[in-house]
């Protein structure tokens, strides 16, 4: 039997799943909380600078229309089963709302 990626959607708290996101980059990873750079996201279980448990990942190499998506996809959940894998583009455009509401506040 071979499993396959599928999407389930969950309604979250978006400004609290921030402070608990783990963002893949290329080479390195960094904090969603803090923005601390320079993570190895298959081992850093805590932000050694504000010192948050991760509990979700991302990559925006994992972004909707990007073709390389299920290789990454496959890279992280390969190394951190632990991690809910969070949609980049899911986050990002829920990001983009909550900071222009805060403009208007
Ligand atoms: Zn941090």
């Amino acid at each position: 039997m071979a499993a396959e990626f599928i999407r389930i959607w969950v309604e979250e708290d978006i400004e609290q799943l921030s402070k608990q996101l783990l963002i893949v980059g290329e080479s390195f990873s960094d904090c969603g909380n803090c923005r601390h750079l320079g993570l190895d996201f298959a081992q850093t279980r805590t932000c050694p600078e504000c010192k948050v448990e991760f509990k979700f990942v991302t990559s925006r190499y994992a972004g909707g229309g990007a073709a390389e998506r299920f290789r990454w996809l496959r890279k992280i959940k390969s190394k951190r089963p632990d991690l809910k894998f969070i949609d980049y583009d899911d986050y990002e455009r829920n990001r983009a709302r909550i900071r222009a509401r805060d403009i208007f506040k």
